[in-house]
């Protein structure tokens, strides 16, 4: 669905809820979009369930 409005461009920022945090992600660089918003590669669909997308290396904490 769009806005009432339907014209105003949505923040070029990640719109991650980083819930620990309690902010939004807001990261600039390398967004994608998807279904539900931009994402940065920290924060897509697959990095969140857990998985790699391609050329972009995991961080798997050691
Ligand atoms: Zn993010």
């Amino acid at each position: 669905m769009t806005g009432p409005q339907g014209e105003e461009k949505p923040p070029l920022e990640c719109g991650h809820w980083i819930g620990a945090e309690r902010r939004y992600c807001l990261a600039r660089d390398d967004l994608r979009r998807y279904q539900p918003g931009l994402r940065c590669p920290a924060h897509t669909p697959a990095a969140l369930a857990g998985r790699r997308e391609p050329g972009i290396p995991a961080v798997q904490p050691s």
